[in-house]
């Protein structure tokens, strides 16, 4: 079986992030960048239903301008076959139904029976792009999954919900799955991977091989449009406790225990 893997490029969870002057990006110049979490989780999951199935083909797709190919780099070198980078300018600067839209004409031209998602993109965070890719696409869905595998005629899924309750179901392919971090332990990329990677390759379809038009795509297509992005504002409270040392330190403690509930 084929299966598609849609992967971000993400800002590095450490990295200091600043807004441009429009108030409404970050800057993203000299930021370090690593693939969204649960994208990993993704790729792993498809190369563990390739390897149960003993064939099959795993492809990354990433949108994302030049510096996103170390996305696909890094999937490669973990195990998957194939590359997908959506770099074209004309499909960037779009909100995550023009990003839906070109994941979708991919997964068309691909042929591709499964579609593997994150569950959210730790930057942007709208966790909306895989349920409009499924949408689009008109398959069958399932997110927040926790264990996948390959039965007679579809999938059988697990999905985690509150209370540690787990919800088993089975789904016919073609699909499409959002993977939840944590559903497997994620492969250590060896030397070998890295060098293999090298070799294996990646296509840069433009918006006009997809089928799509300009219009649809990129800062073109939107329809959404942010108007402000503030970091989140710092209300630092700092009170003198009075008294005898003794009254202050039981004052402290039962300030500890009610109000941060720390002890
Ligand atoms: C007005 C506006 C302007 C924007 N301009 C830009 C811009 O210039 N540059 C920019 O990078 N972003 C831009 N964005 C953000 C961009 O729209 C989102 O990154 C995108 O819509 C996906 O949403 P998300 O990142 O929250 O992903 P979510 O919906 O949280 O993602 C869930 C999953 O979908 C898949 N996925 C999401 N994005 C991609 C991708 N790019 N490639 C492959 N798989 C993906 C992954 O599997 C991911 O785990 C803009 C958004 C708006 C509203």
């Amino acid at each position: 079986m084929k299966i598609l893997v849609a992967i971000k490029q993400v800002p590095d969870k450490n990295a200091r992030l600043q807004l441009d002057e429009s108030g409404t990006r970050i800057v993203e110049t000299d930021l370090s960048w690593e693939t969204n979490e649960s994208d990993r989780y993704a790729v792993e999951t498809a190369l563990r239903l390739r390897e149960a199935a003993g064939e099959g083909e795993v492809v990354v797709v990433t949108l994302g301008p030049e510096r996103a190919r170390k996305a696909i780099s890094s999937a490669l070198a973990m195990g998957a076959d194939r590359g997908i980078h959506l770099v074209d300018p004309d499909f960037q600067g779009g909100d995550p139904l023009c990003v839906a839209r070109a994941l979708a004409a991919v997964a068309q031209a691909e042929e591709a029976p499964l579609v593997l998602c994150g569950t959210r993109a730790d930057d942007d965070g709208y966790a909306e792009t895989p349920i409009l890719l499924a949408g689009l696409l008109d398959r069958p869905a399932v997110f927040l999954t926790m264990g996948v595998e390959q039965v007679d005629g579809g999938l059988r899924v697990v999905r985690e919900l509150e209370a540690s309750r787990q919800e088993v179901s089975e789904i016919p392919l073609p699909a499409v799955l959002g993977i939840q971090s944590g559903i497997h332990e994620v492969r250590f990329t060896s030397l070998k991977g890295i060098m293999a990677a090298k070799k294996k390759p990646v296509g840069q379809p433009t918006p006009t091989e997809l089928g799509l038009s300009a219009d649809r795509i990129g800062k073109a297509g939107r329809r959404l449009e942010v108007l402000s992005l503030a970091p989140p504002e710092k209300k630092s409270q700092c009170e003198f406790i009075e008294g005898k040392p003794e009254e202050i330190a039981a004052t402290l403690v039962d300030k500890l225990r009610r109000e941060a509930k720390v002890l």
